[in-house]
């Protein structure tokens, strides 16, 4: 029988994890990657020994991703996030970040009556509360004081990493709070392991990998698919999975309206971040912090897993961007300053930094007003989609899985009809 053949753009997570899911169902598939080197923004820089991801990442225990891996033997360790004392900041002090009953009673964040306030939104959405329309939507019927209704803001954003109430889905967003409080984790040696647990994997299966090629245009020649390479190389083949970001998928495929309006629809959740390599900690810090009245975020990565020398420490700061805010020229100083309030003493024992403004955390956060991008694009028979951007499953790396796999499957479906 002869082999049919499916052509993947992009290698990040969303396209290995979807080469390998085609590879067990006997097709033969060729990945191609613009970059030096495979897994997008799931890579990580070593640099003297402090492992940095592109920004804090953490895998979410309940999430589409860590099913997936586990599903295809990828392996990986590292530890559960978030276990000790947490912070909060706001007016410019620390608090403590009201998480569980005793700390929601202890915190000095929320005066008596919004202690219990407080608790019972953290009840009815662990319950399973759900909401029509937007976040600010649902945020609005709890008629909620201003500093509660800013506590559970900030812990969506922690969730989501989406600072846009106005337009992401009540629903995608409670059901996201719900899947992070099922805990998270660090990953040992960074995300890498993960990229390259998939390559390995995708090599042994038969993959085709092929890095530096970046693929220039996707279309249709004699009723065929057709793709073509920025050196002139053309090559027809059977399926194509578009594993990129919608503003790529649009611009590789120009004919396709239903791309270009995902293009110009898409709303991306960005961040900026100031990752840091520290000799050690600073005596008296705190390793965790969320900004309440401010959207900022500080977490000690090498507290639970294995990135940073011995002795040393890895943090990450980060800023949570509205839609379309674009990095301001203080950005990094902003940074510095929460590691000021959460780690006095961190300048004298900085290592190494890395900096990142404006990065896409997720192509397309799920808007309440319109459903994210199908993987079958339509229009397009034997194209597909796959990504953060993609699918009605999960949020950031677990919908990029998640749409992969389903990506795959429809391919498959598609060949074999
Ligand atoms: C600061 C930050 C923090 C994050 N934190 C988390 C977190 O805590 N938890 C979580 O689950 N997720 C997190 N994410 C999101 C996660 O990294 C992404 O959702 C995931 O890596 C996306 O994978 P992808 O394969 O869909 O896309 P990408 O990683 O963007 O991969 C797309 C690939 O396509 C390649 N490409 C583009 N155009 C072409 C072309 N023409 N030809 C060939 N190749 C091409 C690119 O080079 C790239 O390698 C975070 C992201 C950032 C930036």
């Amino acid at each position: 029988m002869i082999r049919r053949r499916v052509d993947i753009v992009g290698g990040g997570l969303a396209g290995l994890l979807a080469a390998i899911e085609l590879a067990r169902q006997n097709v033969e598939v060729a990945v191609w990657e613009a970059a030096g080197e495979f897994g997008g923004r799931a890579r990580t820089r070593n640099v003297d020994g402090f492992l940095f991801n592109r920004g804090p990442h953490a895998l979410y225990c309940q999430g589409a991703l860590k099913r997936e891996l586990d599903r295809l033997g990828i392996r990986y360790s590292g530890g559960r996030s978030l276990t000790g004392p947490r912070k909060a900041m706001a007016g410019g002090k620390l608090h403590d970040l009201p998480t569980a009953f005793g700390s929601i009673m202890k915190t000095s964040l929320l005066g008596i009556r919004e202690k219990f306030d407080y608790a019972l939104v953290v009840k009815s959405v662990m319950d399973g509360a759900v909401g029509v329309g937007s976040f600010a939507d649902w945020l609005d019927a709890g008629r909620l004081t201003p500093m509660v209704r800013a506590t559970v803001e900030a812990v969506a954003r922690l969730s989501s990493y989406v600072n846009a109430p106005d337009t992401v889905s009540a629903n995608a967003l409670l059901d996201q709070i719900r899947l992070a409080s099922g805990g998270t984790m660090y990953l040992d040696g960074g995300w890498i392991t993960l990229v390259n647990g998939l390559v390995e994997t995708a090599r042994d299966m038969g993959v085709t990998l092929r890095e530096r090629a970046a693929v220039k245009e996707v279309g249709y020649a004699d009723e065929r698919l057709e793709i073509a390479f920025g050196d002139g190389e053309r090559r027809f083949t059977d399926a194509v999975i578009l594993a990129v970001g919608p503003r790529e998928a649009a611009m590789l495929v120009p004919e396709i309206l239903a791309l270009q309006d995902e293009a110009r629809e898409a709303c991306a959740a960005r961040a900026n971040t100031l990752d840091l390599g520290l000799s050690r900690m600073p005596q008296g810090a705190s390793d965790f912090a969320l900004g309440i009245d401010t959207p900022y975020y500080l977490s000690v990565h090498s507290g639970s897993a294995k990135l940073a020398p011995q002795g040393g420490a890895l943090v990450h700061i980060a800023r949570y961007l509205k839609i379309d805010e674009e990095p301001s020229a203080n950005a990094v100083e902003e940074l510095e300053a929460v590691a000021d309030l959460v780690m006095p003493g961190w300048r004298e024992l900085e290592v190494t930094r890395q900096k990142l403004r404006g990065m896409v955390v997720s192509n397309a956060l799920p808007r309440f007003d319109r459903p994210r991008a199908d993987v079958k694009v339509p229009g397009a028979a034997g194209l597909f989609v796959a990504g953060d951007w993609v699918g009605s499953e999960g949020m950031i790396a677990d919908a990029a899985a998640a749409s992969a796999i389903k990506a795959a499957q429809e391919a498959a479906r598609w060949l074999f009809r």
